[in-house]
């Protein structure tokens, strides 16, 4: 599975990512608050609608927060 990982403690929380994500996979969290004081962005994976590994996300972040871990391609 295609995943990404937020650096949330830097997070501002400026939804960039929660928007621009087409599979409506990143979220703000609303229970927690990072060092900033601000609510981090979240990956929440969903079988149904896997990560794509497009970095839409990991674009958009303007504070580079975003990395994206693509799964290797099995050889056939
Ligand atoms: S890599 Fe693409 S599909 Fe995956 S979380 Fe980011 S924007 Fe969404
Ligand atoms: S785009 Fe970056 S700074 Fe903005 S909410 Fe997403 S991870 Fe946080």
């Amino acid at each position: 599975m295609n995943r990404i990982e937020i650096r949330d403690e830097s997070c501002k929380g400026c939804q960039y990512c929660v928007i621009f994500c087409p599979r409506e996979l990143v979220q703000i969290d609303k229970g927690r608050i990072n060092a900033l004081g601000y609510n981090p962005a979240r990956f929440v994976d969903n079988p149904d609608r896997p990560c794509r590994g497009c970095a839409l996300c990991a674009e958009i972040c303007p504070d580079a927060l975003i990395e994206v871990y693509r799964k290797e391609k099995g050889r056939s």
